[in-house]
């Protein structure tokens, strides 16, 4: 049946599309010649969209603020009457100009779609986001809520983030006479950046297209592409690994290298990853190891690091990346924390990765609120159970096989696990909603 609005998801049929962030997962389907339909967001993915999309035709861009409730007049599908849909934007403090999306309509019930968020309990930023979400939502019930499930496991259990990024200050401080690389994608992790360089009084180097984003963000003057003017530089993921560093660090022992200025050099690794290093044996996953190869692999338990106060976060990767949990997704027990303030009917995961596999349901599918429908409360299961598919019967069999379709078999992950571990971007599952 052909929908009215979508999320995150570019199929042709729906009426208007919503974007939540400009990260690359949740973008697959969307190009410059994009002519489906008019596409919401936020003011500043707005002012970063003519980069990304160079010949995007931005007359089919409506831009929302954050905060105020919006209303859209969209035709329905079974009756070919208008229909009005109410939407608020929700600061998802993830990467500039990520944003939630509440939506309310007669027929269309209430649903919120976080996109990726975090929801850090000391953050100004979600705390006034709290304020407006509950402000939105007002005395309605969340009768939808799809959630970002990244970290949607015990397991992971992060600091805030500005914690982590006092431990990767100190790191920095504490090798003087180093060249410092960091890890980071080509939008989000901003604020650390700015914290290092603040608190350091140095300039952060970044490639130029990353410049170029700085500037419009309004960061321009601390980041640099001189070289020289800097020690410390944000290169992309790709380019980031043991090899570099230690090929790096036995060029800066090398008489003949010294006038390049290739000194000794550190790495910085600032995600929520389970990062391990890749062996040769299949099966060995091992941290500290000097192996040449570092994998996100599903299930460790490497940053399982509740803070103590005092205490540093890092893991060290051979001998020259640490590896600290600095991530803009919530972790578990934040997770937790916001599906207790919005208590939906229904629950679903938004996330497909190797290191998310597991039904949110199973964990916090007992905090949502007993399903009006059929007045049976959800049991909480035990933790040795195995995920399970589907959370309520709110959600029609197409949903249903919706949400198995953003779930890998543990098969499959096992069988990854033992073919060796490798990179990848997660997918994001996008939603398409109709009024029925
Ligand atoms: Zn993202």
């Amino acid at each position: 049946m052909e929908g009215m609005i979508s999320v995150d998801e570019w199929k042709e049929g729906s009426q208007l599309y919503f974007l939540t962030h400009l990260h690359s997962d949740h973008m697959k389907g969307l190009s410059s010649n994009w002519n489906k339909g008019p596409l919401v967001c936020s003011p500043i993915t707005a002012k970063l969209f003519p980069y990304k999309f160079t010949d995007f035709d931005l007359s089919l861009l409506r831009v929302l603020e954050i905060g105020p409730t919006y209303s859209f007049s969209l035709l329905s599908p079974f009756s070919q009457l208008e229909t009005e849909v109410q939407v608020t934007l929700i600061d998802a403090d993830h990467c500039p100009g990520s944003v939630m999306y509440l939506f309310r309509g007669d027929k269309f019930k209430c649903r919120l779609y976080t996109g990726d968020f975090r929801w850090e309990a000391t953050s100004e930023r979600a705390l006034l986001a709290k304020t407006k979400l509950l402000n939105a939502l007002g005395n309605d019930t969340i009768d939808y809520l799809y959630m970002d499930n990244t970290y949607c496991n015990p397991l992971y259990s992060f600091p805030p983030r500005e914690v982590i990024a006092q431990q990767v200050i100190d790191i920095i401080a504490s090798h003087p006479e180093h060249d410092v690389i960091i890890a980071v994608n080509t939008l989000g992790k901003e604020d650390l950046l700015l914290r290092i360089s603040r608190a350091l009084n140095i300039k952060i180097w970044v490639r130029p297209e990353r410049l170029q984003t700085m500037r419009l963000l309004g960061f321009g003057d601390i980041f640099t592409t001189n070289r020289s003017l800097t020690r410390v530089r944000a290169v992309p993921m790709y380019s980031f690994g043991i090899k570099t560093l230690e090929e790096l660090n036995v060029l800066s022992t090398l008489e003949d290298y010294k006038a390049l200025l290739i000194r000794p050099t550190i790495g910085i690794l600032p995600s929520g990853l389970p990062w391990l290093m890749r062996g040769s044996n299949e099966n060995d996953y091992s941290c500290g190891s000097d192996k040449s190869n570092i994998a996100a692999v599903p299930g460790a338990q490497v940053h399982k690091c509740k803070q103590v106060e005092g205490s540093s976060s890092f893991t060290k990767i051979g001998r020259y990346i640490y590896s600290l949990p600095y991530s803009d997704h919530s972790c578990f027990d934040e997770l937790q924390e916001f599906i207790k303030l919005v208590q939906p009917l229904s629950l679903k995961g938004i996330v497909l990765s190797e290191h998310c596999n597991v039904d949110p349901c199973h964990y916090l599918g007992h905090l949502c609120k007993p399903d009006q429908v059929t007045e049976q409360p959800r049991k909480k299961l035990p933790r040795k159970d195995k995920p399970v598919v589907g959370c309520s019967k709110s959600f029609k069999r197409k949903k249903y096989m919706k949400f198995c379709k953003v779930r890998r078999s543990r098969v499959s992950l096992l069988r990854r696990l033992r073919c060796g571990a490798k990179i990848t971007e997660s997918v994001t599952a996008g939603c398409s909603i109709s009024d029925s």
